[in-house]
């Protein structure tokens, strides 16, 4: 199977056009948004979209597809209200994937401020339960993909230890893995630049989540230097990441089953497609 490599597109048209935007820029897989990333209501998507998206992703063999969970979703957080409106918009955003076939749902785990960690990762692992509860995803290959964070004070998620300990209180209640991404690996302190550092920060990722539960790769260069907890994405290569370390991941056979997706800028037209390439153009051809 060839390597997945994709971007996060816009669905202007409805979110079956994203096929044909990632077929029409080289890439064969791709992240949206659901619904508005900022609103806590959405609609139920179209069956009409839902039926079209299967259809073409099928025709183009374009996959996985992954969703990227709003914003606002913070299902740890220590307002019951916040945390009652999380549950019920996290539950609209699983029920959207499953209607739309995807087979990823990337959620930030959120901020704990107010409270411990510990109880942070608690309400959490909770939280995504009392979400799911009931919804039919036995049936397809639909998994909730937990995200590291960039290591802001308080956000869940800023290390692999962190992420690896959500996945194991959430595996026997719901189907759930992991996407890592490049930049926030980054800013909250791997080294994933230098040789050894690369080296390092994976025997980390073997020690905690482990590669197989890593599905998905955000692949952002990173505008702020290491360890400083800002996240600012930039385009591949042009950043404080540079080129080297996406071939080394790219060409990684440890990640072999991975979709490889980009959330870089927009700045001018053309942006997306310019980073697929870049992204393609990394992979070395045994690989
Ligand atoms: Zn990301
Ligand atoms: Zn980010």
């Amino acid at each position: 199977m060839a390597k997945r490599i994709g971007v996060h597109l816009g669905t202007a048209g409805g979110a079956s056009k994203a096929v044909e935007r990632a077929q029409e820029i080289g890439a064969n897989t791709f992240q949206i948004f659901s619904s508005s990333p900022r609103m806590w209501r959405a609609p139920k998507p179209d069956p009409k979209q839902c039926e079209r998206m299967r259809t073409l992703r099928a025709e183009l063999n374009v996959g996985p597809l992954v969703i990227h969970t709003s914003y606002l979703v913070n299902v740890c957080s220590q307002s019951e209200e916040t945390r009652v409106k999380s549950i019920a918009a996290f539950r609209g955003e699983v029920e959207r994937a499953l209607a739309l076939g995807a087979e990823y749902l990337v959620l930030h785990p959120g901020s704990w401020k107010g409270l411990t960690r510990d109880e942070g990762l608690k309400l959490a692992a909770q939280s995504i339960e009392k979400a799911i509860d009931g919804l039919p995803w036995q049936e397809t290959s639909f998994s909730i993909l937990i995200e590291n964070t960039a290591g802001a004070e308080c956000s869940l998620g800023g290390n692999f230890e962190q992420v690896a300990e959500l996945v194991a209180r959430l595996k026997a209640h719901a189907p759930v893995g992991v996407c890592l991404d490049t930049c926030h690996t980054h800013v909250s302190g791997y080294d994933i630049v230098t040789a050894e550092g690369y080296a390092e920060t994976m025997n980390q990722v073997a020690a905690t989540t482990g590669f197989d539960a890593v599905r998905v790769w955000h692949c952002n260069d990173a505008k702020a230097a290491r360890g400083t907890k800002l996240d600012r994405h930039e385009h591949i290569g042009q950043g404080n990441i540079g080129v080297e370390p996406f071939r080394w991941l790219l060409n990684d056979s440890r990640f072999n089953h991975c979709a490889f997706i980009a959330e870089t800028p927009v700045d001018e037209p053309g942006d997306e497609e310019r980073n697929v390439r870049v992204l393609k153009s990394l992979v070395s051809a045994q690989s």
